[in-house]
């Protein structure tokens, strides 16, 4: 393939959008957390200055209040003629004249001693000249202090806004800063954001897109644009697909190979021990269950030796293989395949199988090994015997090998009895 792999470039937008992604909901959090943190400050500030503000305010009117007072208070006093009755009105400022709020800097405190004094004069003289009181004349030496007195109220009143005004600017320009922030942060986000799902669009859901389509028109048999990189995919995909299936079809059949290797007795192409023992022993534990009559035969070629002997190892083994040969064929039709199960010995499991029947296998495999005749190396026809033991399972046979050794007791009896010939075992032989 002279094109770089397609997907490479893929899993780069794709690792790109994941560090991104990080980046952009790391960066989001702190800055989260930085602005909650700052609102929080923001509110802590606002209330401090509520509260410093709310309690000069509160005090400010205090102080306004009772310059006014005094200074009304003040002018009515010159004009009522009634001694008594000015003297209880003067009675009544001394609260005010001991007030706290009156005392607040000194220039306050020598206003208000001035505007007393003034006004004990004015009363000392009209309490002189009893009757004789001219209003007109009180107020006109009240006047003055008069103003004085209004004057500072009213400057009283311009700080305190003036101070409250400054307050509530600074509150305005700190929220102002806030939500300029909040702005900022939101608009880097949403770029961030923006410019994220342009990487997600890009790696991931364009690709998958064209893909699928690639994929639907290739199912409904549609020309697909060669050359395209989707194409590419598909049929590195497909090649991929085909050099999957035929390494796991010659696993599949390398496995099978050796599992039959792993079973089967390489000279005679029958079953080897293991695998007659693994399925006999199944069948025995099967028949044991459910009480059926199930049978063995062993068997062993007679004076084997002597073949041996006559025609070398390679004509005993050309024996052995004639032998597979016809008891494959023979005993097609059994349940289990005939095994070998030593050098020249052989085993036959048989299923739904009672004395009888397996007493007329046995028969007949003895005349069929009988009349074979196997050509040696040499050319000359060889013919040889076989001796079988026969045993049907009883319920004394506690497993597979307890059958088998009665088998081969009978085996034994048929070898000294002459050879080339059936035995039955005994029932109780070897338990
Ligand atoms: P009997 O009638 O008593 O069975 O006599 P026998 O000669 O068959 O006696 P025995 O069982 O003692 O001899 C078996 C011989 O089989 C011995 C061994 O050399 C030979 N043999 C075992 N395996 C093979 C094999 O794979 N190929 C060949 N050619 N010979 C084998
Ligand atoms: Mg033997
Ligand atoms: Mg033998």
């Amino acid at each position: 393939m002279n094109r770089p792999f397609p997907t490479r470039r893929k899993i780069g937008l794709l690792a790109t959008t994941a560090v991104l992604a990080t980046v952009v909901w790391l960066v989001g959090g702190g800055v989260l957390w930085i602005m909650l943190e700052q609102q929080a400050r923001l509110e802590k500030d606002a209330q401090h200055i509520y509260d410093v503000s709310s309690a000069k305010v509160f005090e400010a009117t205090r102080t306004i209040r009772g310059l006014e007072r005094l200074a009304r208070e003040g002018d009515a006093l010159g004009c009522i003629g009634d001694k008594p009755e000015r003297a209880r009105r003067r009675e009544q400022l001394r609260s005010l004249q001991d007030s706290a709020s009156l005392q607040g800097d000194p220039e306050l405190r020598s206003l208000v001693l001035k505007g007393f004094s003034t006004l004990d004069q004015t009363l000392a003289s009209m309490d002189l000249h009893a009757g004789l009181a001219d209003c007109a004349q009180s107020r006109a030496v009240w006047a003055p202090v008069m103003q004085e007195l209004l004057n500072k109220s009213e400057a009283v009143g311009a700080e305190v806004s003036g101070l409250a005004t400054i307050e509530a600017d600074h509150i305005l320009q700190s929220t102002s800063d806030a939500r300029a922030m909040l702005f900022m942060v939101a608009a880097a986000l949403a770029i961030a954001s923006l410019t994220m799902f342009g990487f997600l669009y890009l790696a991931v859901a364009r690709p998958v897109v064209r893909l699928s389509r690639s994929l639907l028109k290739a199912r409904s048999g549609d020309a697909i644009a060669q050359g395209s990189e989707y194409i590419l995919e598909l049929q590195m995909l497909h090649d991929a697909a085909v050099a999957f299936s035929g390494a796991h079809q010659e696993l599949q059949y390398a496995r099978s190979q050796l599992e039959h290797l792993a079973h089967t007795d390489a000279l005679t192409g029958l079953a080897n021990l293991r695998m007659f023992e693994a399925h006999a022993g199944q069948a025995f534990a099967h028949a044991k269950r459910y009480q059926e009559a199930v049978s063995v035969i062993v068997f062993d070629i007679d004076h084997f030796k002597h073949i041996n002997d006559q025609y070398g190892h390679e004509g005993g083994d050309e024996v052995l293989r004639a032998l597979g040969s016809y008891l494959r064929a023979a005993v097609r039709d059994a349940d289990r395949p005939a095994a070998r199960v030593g050098g020249e010995e052989f085993a036959l499991f048989l299923s739904h199988a009672p004395t009888s029947v397996a007493l007329q296998t046995a028969q007949r495999l003895l005349q069929g090994i009988a009349a074979l005749a196997v050509t040696m190396p040499g050319g000359e026809a060889v013919h040889f015997t076989a001796s079988l033991g026969v045993a049907q399972r009883n319920d004394h046979d506690a497993d597979l090998r307890a059958l088998l050794r009665r088998a081969d007791l009978a085996l034994y009896r048929a070898k000294q009895n002459g050879r080339n010939r059936v035995e039955l075992a005994d029932p109780t032989d070897g338990n």
